[in-house]
């Protein structure tokens, strides 16, 4: 198939378009830069794979199958107003360019599947209640992102299939919150971040791609899917869990003004958390390479 990706030269997207790649799929990568993307993407590496930057992108879309939106400003950012208008406004504004483009698409040409990223951040935060598919949105700011990102993707035309990807905290050795995240921890002897008790709903890189991969190619995945672990974990527990597998004591706490320092205001998605189960995903049959997260850890940090 023909796959069109924005944020492919994003932590989720470089390891999608390797997995698309490697099956002689297609790809056209949609970017802002690039020359960033030719960096990323080398033609020794990946010849064949296509290129694009507006207004490129169109002609992108009108020869493609399906199309993956993941692109959006970090979140891990200090969270100014402007910066907190440009998470918003960068998802909405790139969901809602995909949208127009497929939607003038001539029958015929036009792709017949869009997976679309969103966040767990749209069930708000909780340290007691149990999150899927079917639990209504929350009242914070990320929940208000994710309703509006969703939204925008759900105006596309109603012969597109898509699947609303609500994706957890992504585990990875290259990117995401881990890698950020590693560094303090040895620094503060590797004990709990902020008080320990609060839910951590992860999934490891290798399975967000797949279910995304799966997301394009079968057609029984439409609408929200969790794309989060079925073994979500309290927070005490994944640093336990990282403890042992870096061979660092678990004792000093990591305090959360060092974790909102590396994170910024999106340290709030680890330091409140949300329990979020996978309820789609399973229905579906979907395989979990990592259901544990200390399996996923030993993988990452082997
Ligand atoms: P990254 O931050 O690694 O990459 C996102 C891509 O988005 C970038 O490579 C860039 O592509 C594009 N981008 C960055 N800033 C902007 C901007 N201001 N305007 C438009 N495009 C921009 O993201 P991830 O791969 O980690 O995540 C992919 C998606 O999944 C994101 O939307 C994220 O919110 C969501 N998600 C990720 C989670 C995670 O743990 N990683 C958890 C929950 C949701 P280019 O420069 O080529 O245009």
């Amino acid at each position: 198939m023909t796959v069109s990706i924005t944020g492919a030269t994003g932590f989720i997207g470089k390891r999608l378009v390797q997995r698309l790649h490697a099956d002689n799929h297609s790809i056209h990568v949609l970017t802002r830069s690039r020359s960033k993307a030719e960096l990323i993407f080398p033609v020794r590496d990946f010849p064949g794979i296509k290129i694009a930057e507006e207004p490129e992108w169109k002609d992108c879309i009108q020869g493609s199958d399906g199309i993956v939106n993941l692109a959006g400003l970090p979140i891990s950012t200090r969270w100014s107003s402007e910066i907190k208008k440009e998470i918003k406004t960068s998802r909405i504004g790139v969901t809602s360019k995909i949208v127009e483009l497929i939607n003038d698409s001539p029958d015929g040409v036009r792709p017949t599947v869009l997976v679309s990223a969103t966040a767990v951040g749209y069930y708000g935060t909780s340290k007691t209640q149990v999150f899927d598919e079917k639990s209504p949105s929350g009242n914070d700011y990320l929940a208000e992102v994710c309703r509006e990102w969703e939204g925008t993707a759900l105006k596309v035309n109603k012969n597109v299939r898509v699947a609303l990807i609500r994706i957890g905290v992504v585990l990875g050795k290259d990117g995401g919150a881990l890698a950020k995240m590693i560094p303090l921890f040895m620094m503060f002897a590797g004990g709990p971040l902020g008080s320990g008790n609060q839910w951590f709903s992860w999934i490891h890189l290798d399975d967000i791609v797949n279910l995304i991969y799966e997301a394009l190619s079968n057609p029984s995945y439409k609408g929200v899917i969790n794309g989060t672990a079925p073994n979500p974990v309290r927070l005490s527990e994944m640093c336990d869990h990282l403890g042992n597998v870096m061979g660092r004591p678990s004792w000093l706490p990591v305090p959360d003004f060092a974790l909102k320092a590396v994170l910024g205001e999106g340290a709030s998605v680890v330091l409140e958390g949300q329990r979020v189960l996978p309820a789609k995903a399973k229905e579906l049959g979907f395989s979990f390479k990592y259901p544990y997260v200390k399996d996923a850890l030993k993988a990452i940090l082997s």
